[in-house]
């Protein structure tokens, strides 16, 4: 257990304003491995001048010296990848093997991508007799939650510092101990005092303090769409950008030329990577109704495999929310094919991997974010009804769609109201925008409009 002390503003440690504490818990064995400070609104008011007197020096400093800060940012996330790997595993409660492999290497190659795309991304564009400057948005506020704690970090500050913004963090409660080695990981790579700032502390006091800040320009949020939806409320009464990455609901289609093993193993591995905490998981599987037996048979025996891989979920309240709506399901009469709503352990916050089969577009479990390792199987009768139902939910941030043939695959995902469609098994690509269609956000991270979202125009006319 250690208590760590401070917030990381203007380029140091400083004393919190307040006494008051926030418990780490590590979810494997319930057990408190630390506290940091619980910040208030006198923090991040602190946080928010530091980073607005550090504006003008950060955005006049040639892309080129901001890439230079990425790039030794980038090393020094690398130099101390095993820590990264470590501390998430402690405080998310992942296996260790998936923080080195995801937790740890993601937000290391997001950091590269920006140190390259600092120095070669044109500021400045002609059109007609015009120069556009694309100019610093000014003072980020970024609000960010616990499922990948350091990728949601860097996805934001990467492209915020490239496009030469000051920025305050205020990380999830749940895993504020990797944003802390990050504050430490941005001293040693040597970014000028006040560009990045980190505040600890609850989401209604030191989250809402941020995103009310009438010195905040632009309000970077995910997280939940329940809190997206107030954080644009408050933004909108201040006319201040925001950006939203929020929950989703997504498809995995299989189309009847599909490999259906192949398309049904990857979509169950999908769905209980990172137990299931992950806002793009395909956590509906839609499958023709001639196809629909063997698949659920294929899904079950997936899923069973996964019973001792699997980590917890990051807390109590988020065990009992998932465990809630599997006992839903089974309510609301979907058929249990793997797992349950009864604790496999005797201590952590393990949920077994969960598979349901009969799912009905209506029912609850195939309407709304479980956010847990949970699987729903829905049939459908030709390719509109795939369609129909795959576009059926308020989200669209994700999806998948297999076909024997790519085309065929394309063509479809062409025609789904989401953000991103994997295709045949696709792979992630930390250069390709990732947001949402309809309530699963507003605006887009990584590579190049990850940028965007940072920038601001100028014209000035000849
Ligand atoms: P959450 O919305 O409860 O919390 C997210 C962040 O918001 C945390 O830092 C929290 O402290 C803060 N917060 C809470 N209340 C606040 C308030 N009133 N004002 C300001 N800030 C506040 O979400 P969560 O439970 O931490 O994360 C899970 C959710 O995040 C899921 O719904 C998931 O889909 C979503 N998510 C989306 C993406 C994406 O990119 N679209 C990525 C990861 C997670």
């Amino acid at each position: 257990m250690k208590a760590h002390d401070g917030m990381y503003i203007g380029g140091a440690w400083r004393p919190a304003a307040g006494q008051d504490v926030i418990e780490v818990v590590n979810p494997v064995d319930e057990q408190v491995i630390g506290t940091v400070p619980a910040g208030t609104a006198e923090d991040v008011d602190a946080a928010v001048r530091a980073a607005r007197a550090a504006l003008p020096g950060w955005a006049a400093t040639p892309p080129a010296e901001r890439a230079a800060r990425l790039s030794a940012l980038r090393d020094v996330l690398a130099a101390r990848a095993d820590e990264i790997a470590e501390t998430v595993t402690a405080e998310l409660g992942s296996p260790l093997r998936f923080s080195q492999a995801v937790h740890a290497a993601v937000p290391i190659a997001v950091a590269g991508s920006y140190a390259e795309l600092a120095a070669t991304y044109a500021f400045e564009e002609r059109t007609g007799n015009s120069v556009v400057h694309l100019e610093p948005v000014g003072v980020v506020g970024a609000i960010t939650p616990w499922n990948y704690p350091l990728h949601q970090i860097v996805a934001k500050v990467a492209p915020a510092l490239a496009a030469g913004c000051t920025i305050v963090v205020k990380p999830a409660e749940d895993t504020p101990l990797v944003a802390r080695l990050f504050a430490d990981a941005v001293h040693e790579a040597g970014v000028p005092a006040g560009v990045f700032n980190l505040v600890t502390g609850l989401g209604p006091v030191a989250g809402q303090a941020l995103a009310e800040h009438p010195g905040v320009d632009l309000v970077s949020f995910t997280g939940s769409t329940a809190i997206g939806r107030r954080i644009a409320a408050i933004a909108a009464g201040q006319v201040k950008k925001v950006a939203l990455e929020l929950g989703g609901k997504s498809a995995n289609v299989i189309l009847p030329t599909a490999d259906l093993a192949k398309a049904v193993n990857v979509g169950v591995a999908n769905v209980m990577s990172n137990s299931g905490q992950t806002c793009s998981a395909w956590t509906r599987m839609l499958v023709h109704r001639e196809q629909y037996d063997k698949a659920v048979e294929l899904a079950a025996t997936a899923a069973a495999k996964y019973g001792e891989r699997i980590g917890p979920v990051v807390s109590a309240g988020q065990r009992d929310r998932v465990r809630g709506y599997i006992g839903k399901g089974v309510a609301e009469g979907a058929r249990l094919v793997a797992g349950g709503p009864d604790a496999p352990r005797e201590k952590g916050y393990f949920v077994s991997p969960t598979v349901f089969a009969d799912v009905t577009e209506d029912m609850t479990i195939a309407q709304e974010e479980i956010f847990g390792p949970v699987l729903s199987i829905l049939r459908y009768e030709d390719e509109e009804d795939a369609l129909r139902i795959a576009n059926g939910t308020v989200y669209g941030l994700a999806g998948a769609v297999w076909a024997g043939d790519e085309a065929e695959a394309v063509a479809f995902a062409r025609r789904m109201e989401t953000g991103q469609v994997d295709i045949n098994g696709g792979r992630f690509n930390p250069l390709a925008p990732f947001g949402g269609y309809k309530q699963s956000g507003v605006g887009r991270e990584l590579g190049v409009h990850g940028l965007a979202e940072y920038l601001q125009t100028k014209s000035l006319q000849f």
